[in-house]
């Protein structure tokens, strides 16, 4: 399966935040779509990602006081980004290896058409293994 057959069931909106934002903002926006992570923005491309894990590093190290800074100071500038013809199980390897749980899609231009989580690919991949468990007991009950 492909990224482009989950992103058919799941959606393509794409949550952003500003880099100007503060970290008090984003945890709003974070918990208005009960999500962990959001992609940061200024119009054109992928400026970085920030999830709920640097708001906490963050917050362990500097104290309340980081809820009033940019988001742009503690958000991760390099991206690791999928296509839409990037397979499931090749990106869920990257996740894994990477440690990371949200990945946003691209386009060719580098144009963001979407973004996925760990939870979004571990949902598709068991659907699609109990698909095949269905059939191979549908084929062995038909013998
Ligand atoms: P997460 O697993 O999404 O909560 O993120 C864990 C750490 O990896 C945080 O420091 C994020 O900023 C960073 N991160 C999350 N997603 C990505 C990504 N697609 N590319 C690079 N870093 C990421």
């Amino acid at each position: 399966m492909l990224i482009v057959t989950l992103l058919r069931s799941k959606g393509d909106a794409v949550v952003t935040v500003p880099p100007s934002a503060t970290v008090r903002e984003l945890l709003g926006t974070l918990a208005e779509h009960r999500i962990g992570a959001v992609v940061v923005s200024s119009g054109a491309g992928i400026a970085g990602i920030v999830s709920e894990r640097d708001v906490v590093r963050h917050l362990h190290v500097a104290g309340p006081a980081v809820l009033d800074r940019n988001v742009g100071s503690i958000m991760t500038t390099e991206v690791v980004t999928c296509r839409r013809e990037t397979p499931v199980v090749e990106l869920m390897t990257t996740m894994t290896e990477r440690r990371i749980r949200h990945v946003p899609v691209v386009d060719e231009h580098g144009a963001i058409v979407g973004i996925v989580s760990i939870g979004d690919l571990v949902k598709s991949r068991i659907s699609e293994l109990e698909g095949e468990r269905d059939d191979l007991v549908g084929y062995i009950g038909a013998r």
